[in-house]
């Protein structure tokens, strides 16, 4: 029998290849666009007919090449830019494969017109299907032009794949974004069927972003900037408000080359997880900078996967930046502390005598009777753990403070005279305390004011956020105050739980639980956090074991924050429950304090702002 094996010709080895690296009409745009920039060109063109089904052609301004360079640079693993196996572990171009022109001739008609700097001429060549056609000097400007044109010509099978020209179209422009992204310092003009697409000039990052997507995007952006050993990281993540319900404008580049990467996008997605409902996608536009060393390009034709040598180490540092960021982005408004005492006062309905302030003296308050005004159904204690020498809590002032001010005449006497009015309900309780600050609507939320307006809050969501940091706190610094259980509670689990609970027991204990493990699959509850009290440990170690199990990856990430959002929820104050004047001060003092006060654990808004003007606007005045 004749031996049957034989090697490839080229043109089918390069169509093969072709198969990988241009999938679709964005699969060439990418490449030249990618070859420009390795050229150091400083101004891109992109023309495109038909979704590049007809025509994709790039003009650059770069170094051009010689007469042989651009005959070679059509051959397989032919490049410019490696020479040594060390040279994959130091890539500073987007290339270095020698694949991607070799690929495209193969599978489509292309016209290159390359001129180096100081030559006078240039060289023209066309190939068609891997088959050189022609080549000759021409007179061409500076730079490269390369025209692909009828990409699959000689592939039907592949032609006819292709989608509507409305959804290739879509993937040009996914490429055109991100190599426009990740290169602010060139200039590129991209025309689509001969109309102007964009046109982006040279500048910065937040420009380059305003410029390709609109220029509400100048206020959305927050700035994110880190350099530690392992990594530098640049660039803009998306304030929460804008977040999309798809997943919209998120970008990972890896020294400047865009890339992919779920384990990545996942710390990003993390960071935000407490300010977003969990069907809403931030945008972000990272650069990292890493040692070419410590990562491998080399695992995908398309360069779009990477591995790095750290991953985990990354993840963490990705996504303490991003909530840096965001904590710094979302700094509380300064509540006005210091306003004018006649805009703190409720006023007085027409026709109401004004009376002089009176101090107010409870002649049976004992400092150290904890009982509550409400007698008849016990409460739970939520402040227990609230201290109340905070340097935040600074704002409270007192009916001395207030006298003072009105013998200097800095508080309105006749309230009727200020333009503020506030709809609370005048009650002979609130016309004695006119120290009051906030207002608790419907049991629910606090009216608290600020310098430009007021604020609403969500009394529940905003206790949540401030248990939830500071059960976050407590174990991160392993010093909750916890309060010991008079008579030991024992709770038997199976097998399966009791995993669940090995894995859990560290955070809880860390929080302010004394749960011991005893016996086999049974643990003793010694001591519950002080915030607590009211609670029962059991329901709650049942539903965190359920949690655990349902979401184990989310756990296995980011466990202290699950346990923390979940007992924040547990025992944060009720809507719905009426609330004295010291706990409206406690939550807006704490919540102020808190790092992100802006919303629940969950990503609900805990507060929202009205300003003066909103109202004047509303009021048409
Ligand atoms: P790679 O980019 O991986 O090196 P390509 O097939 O994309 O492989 O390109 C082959 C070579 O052709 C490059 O290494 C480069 O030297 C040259 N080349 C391609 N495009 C350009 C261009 N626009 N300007 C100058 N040289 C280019
Ligand atoms: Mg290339």
């Amino acid at each position: 029998m004749p031996d049957i094996i034989r090697l490839l010709p080229d043109s089918i080895a390069n169509q093969i290849a072709a198969g990988e690296v241009v999938q679709r009409p964005a699969s060439a745009v990418k490449e030249l666009l990618e070859n420009a920039i390795d050229a150091g060109s400083d101004h891109i063109m992109l023309l495109v007919k038909d979704s590049g089904k007809t025509l994709i052609q790039v003009i650059d301004q770069g170094s051009g090449m010689s007469d042989a360079d651009a005959r070679m640079s059509f051959e397989r693993h032919a490049t410019s830019k490696i020479r040594h196996t060390d040279d994959l572990f130091a890539i500073q171009t987007k290339g270095f494969r020698g694949e991607a022109l070799a690929s495209i001739a193969a599978i489509a008609q292309v016209e290159l017109k390359t001129r180096k700097s100081g030559q006078e001429l240039g060289t023209c060549i066309l190939i068609e299907g891997s088959e050189v056609k022609s080549q000759e000097t021409c007179a061409c400007a500076e730079g490269t032009s390369i025209a692909v044109k009828n990409l699959f010509f000689n592939v039907p099978a592949r032609r006819n794949f292709l989608k509507s020209d409305a959804v290739e179209f879509r993937h040009i422009m996914d490429e055109f974004e991100r190599v426009a992204i990740a290169h602010p310092e060139i200039t590129f003009v991209f025309h689509h069927n001969n109309t102007e697409v964009f046109n982006l000039p040279k500048s910065n990052l937040r420009q380059r972003l305003v410029g390709l997507f609109g220029n509400p995007y100048n206020a959305r952006l927050v700035p994110l900037e880190e350099h530690t050993q392992i990594l530098g990281m640049t660039g803009f993540i998306g304030k929460p408000e804008f977040a999309k319900r798809t997943r919209g404008e998120q970008f990972f580049f890896v020294n400047r080359r865009f890339i992919r990467n779920a384990y990545l996008h996942h710390a990003v997605q993390s960071a935000y997880s407490e300010l977003l409902p969990k069907d809403a996608f931030p945008s972000y536009f990272i650069f990292l900078e890493v040692d070419p060393k410590t990562i491998d390009v080399n695992i995908h034709p398309t360069k779009t996967e990477i591995k790095f040598e750290d991953e985990r180490s990354i993840y963490a540092l990705l996504r303490s930046s991003v909530k840096k960021s965001l904590g710094q982005y979302n700094i509380a408004p300064s509540l006005d502390f210091n306003q004018e005492m006649s805009i703190e006062l409720p006023l007085n309905p027409e026709n109401r005598s004004v009376k002089a302030p009176e101090i107010k003296v409870d002649k049976n308050f004992n400092p150290f009777n904890n009982e509550r005004k409400e007698k008849d159904a016990p409460q739970p204690d939520y402040f227990k753990t609230i201290s109340w020498d905070k340097q935040y809590s600074n704002h409270s002032y007192n009916q001395s403070d207030l006298l003072k001010k009105q013998e200097e005449g800095t508080v309105e006497q006749n309230p009727q005279d200020s333009q503020h009015t506030l709809h609370g309900e005048w009650t002979e309780e609130t016309e004695a305390h006119t120290e009051h600050k906030n207002f608790q609507l419907h049991n629910r939320y606090i009216l608290a004011h600020i310098k430009s307006g007021f604020l609403l809050i969500d009394q529940q969501g905003a206790h949540e956020r401030i248990l939830y940091e500071r059960f976050l706190e407590a174990m991160k610094e392993q010093k909750a105050f916890s309060q010991k259980n008079l008579f030991p509670e024992s709770i038997q689990f199976s097998a399966g739980d009791m995993i669940c609970i090995k894995a859990l027991l560290p955070d809880l204990n860390a929080m302010g639980y004394e749960i011991n493990e005893f016996g086999t699959n049974s643990v003793v509850i010694n001591g519950v956090p002080a915030a607590l009290t009211e609670t029962d440990p059991a329901q709650i170690l049942e539903g965190l074991i359920d949690e655990y199990k349902h979401h184990q990856s989310e756990f296995r990430h980011n466990q202290k924050e699950y346990i923390a959002r979940m007992m924040a929820k547990k025992a944060a104050i009720p809507s719905g429950k009426k609330l004295s004047e010291e706990e409206m001060n406690h939550i807006v003092d704490e919540l102020f304090a808190c790092t992100m006060p802006y919303s629940t654990p969950d990503g609900k808004p805990a507060v929202l702002t009205y300003s003066l003007e909103e109202l004047d606007r509303r009021f048409k005045k």
